[in-house]
């Protein structure tokens, strides 16, 4: 008799993804985010996107991962929390804060690895399966794609905030050709509500309620500024977390679970002016920071903290 492989199980994939690593994971059915899309290209229109040129391609498959992945029905949605001891933020003192995501091995790779884990582990189960995985390497809306998965809301900083592991979280998604047999719901919650803390904690005033003026933020002036442009950094050399660590979702939760995001040093210690490129590479070539240069940290140490 012929096999017929089943139909993908919703608690079977969370089950695995758990076993996999990750803290959430949900399923959203593939749809086409028109409203988002309408949003997201105003948003491009009134410059806010500043020098971040790949927002502004792929914006149709952006908005439909159909048009990413043929035939997509489904998109597997997982998180995994990260936060660590610097995530509550640095002594006041410091003027060379890394954002905290940034103190482990590159969460593309970590994440891409239990991505595919999970992927090798359903096709034991599901022979037939097919698709692609995703760490911030497609365009494609995986915060709303998150949502629809019922794992959080967007907060006013424009991130996921989830209930159990607040906005520390990184997500991989997987958008598959098969349809499962349920799919989760977002959350019923009142998400931020009348809160407003990382609105007035950004220290350039970047947050524009659910969306950020990228030209004002820290976060991408460390790492992609084209070297002309000139905002206070206030102290940040790679990335900012001052919008995450003010926030009430975020100061109960724990650290992170999964030691692959334990940090692996100590971005107070480190004397920038003293190392080489060759040590540079050596230390941090499997870091976020070798998406940025020695050379591009010691100018942000340089910063003027001036307009
Ligand atoms: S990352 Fe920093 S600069 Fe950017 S919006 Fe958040 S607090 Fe503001
Ligand atoms: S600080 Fe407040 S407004 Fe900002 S994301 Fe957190 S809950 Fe929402």
């Amino acid at each position: 008799m012929k096999n017929i492989t089943p139909m993908l199980s919703l608690l079977v994939i969370k089950d695995i993804a758990s076993k996999c690593g990750f803290d959430l994971c949900g399923v959203a059915k593939c749809q086409n985010f028109t409203t988002d899309r309408l949003f997201f290209d105003k948003w491009i229109d009134k410059g806010y996107a500043a020098n971040l040129e790949y927002l502004k391609r792929n914006r149709d498959k952006r908005a439909d991962a159909s048009q990413l992945v043929e035939d997509a029905k489904s998109v597997i949605v997982c998180a995994v929390s990260y936060k660590n001891r610097y995530s509550t933020g640095y002594h006041s003192n410091c003027h060379q804060k890394i954002a905290s995501y940034a103190l482990t091995t590159d969460y593309h790779t970590t994440i891409k690895e239990m991505l595919r884990n999970l992927f090798s582990k359903l096709k034991q189960i599901y022979p037939t399966i097919s698709g692609r995985i995703f760490v911030d390497s497609a365009p494609i809306f995986e915060k709303r794609y998150a949502v629809e998965a019922g794992l959080g809301w967007i907060g006013k900083q424009s991130l996921l905030i989830t209930p159990q592991f607040g906005s520390f979280v990184l997500l991989g998604v997987a958008v598959i050709t098969d349809e499962c047999d349920q799919y989760d719901v977002p959350l019923k919650v009142k998400g931020c509500g009348e809160c407003r803390r990382c609105i007035d904690a950004c220290p350039n005033g970047a947050i524009k309620e659910r969306h950020i003026d990228t030209r004002l933020c820290i976060s991408r002036a460390t790492i992609e500024s084209e070297g002309s442009e000139q905002i206070p950094l206030h102290g940040w050399v790679f990335g900012c977390d001052e919008c995450q660590s003010c926030c009430p979702y975020n100061t109960k939760t724990e650290f992170a679970r999964n030691s692959l995001f334990t940090p692996t040093f100590d971005p107070a210690e480190i004397d920038w002016h003293k190392i080489s490129e060759a040590e540079f590479s050596l230390h941090f070539a499997t870091t976020p920071l070798s998406r940025s240069s020695l050379k591009r940290i010691e100018e942000n140490l340089g910063s003027t903290y001036s307009l």
